[in-house]
């Protein structure tokens, strides 16, 4: 892990801070910003309410999850590279690895659970716009980034961040199941509560269209009968 200290910012810095420079001298860097220090991904997530429920019940359930983790913490580490190209001018790199673990809500069961996010990534640091349109595209592994003297380096984990979140949030298994499911008329649905003795039939457990199927059919627009 690279917790070398950088010069370039500290704290709140990391909002505005030299990325040509950072990469020019290969710097390298670490820290942590917290999930409500990043707007977009505050619309991401569960509603604290249901989260704190959420966790009461795991840690009443003996779920071996320590009360007061800092869960809404995201670490990153950023290190800059310089590659010396003969007979062009030299290419300034950002290489970023994020890690989190936000409580996103269950698409299936509706309830909040947690979704690690490991990012690795590597940018290229150009100097405009233009020049990021020009950049070559063979490489899939490298995107290009502009740099800026005043770069905001958490609006780009933000930004890699909501990327990497799953486009349908799920438990791996729900630990329970809206009652539409259990009960509704689709036949072909069979989802027991929590499945702890027999497995699951997860072709169709992981099948978040079924579930919204059967909500759709089951649940009336207006539940106020
Ligand atoms: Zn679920």
């Amino acid at each position: 892990m690279l917790m070398s200290k950088s010069s370039a910012a500290a704290g709140s810095g990391w909002r505005a801070f030299d990325l040509f420079e950072f990469a020019r001298t290969a710097q390298s860097a670490a820290g942590s910003v917290a999930l409500s220090d990043l707007p977009r991904m505050v619309n991401e997530v569960a509603s604290e309410g249901q989260v704190q429920a959420a966790e009461r019940a795991e840690v009443a359930g003996g779920q071996g999850v320590t009360p007061g983790a800092p869960d809404d913490m995201v670490h990153w580490t950023a290190r800059g590279e310089t590659r010396v190209m003969s007979g062009s001018k030299n290419e300034l790199y950002l290489h970023l690895t994020i890690d989190a673990t936000p409580w996103l809500d269950c698409q299936r069961c509706l309830g909040p659970y947690r979704q690690p996010v490991d990012v690795a990534a590597t940018f290229q640091i150009v100097a405009s716009e233009e020049e990021a349109d020009a950049a070559p595209l063979d490489d899939d592994e490298v995107d290009a980034i502009v740099g800026a003297r005043q770069f905001d380096l958490y609006e780009l984990i933000e930004e890699e961040l909501l990327l990497s979140l799953p486009l349908v949030p799920k438990h791996d298994v729900c630990p329970s199941v809206h009652e539409a499911l259990v009960t509704g008329e689709a036949g072909d649905i069979v989802i027991e509560h929590a499945a702890e003795d027999e497995p699951m039939r997860r072709d169709e457990a992981d099948n978040p269209f079924a579930a919204l199927q059967a909500l759709k059919r089951d649940v009336p627009p207006k539940s106020d009968a």
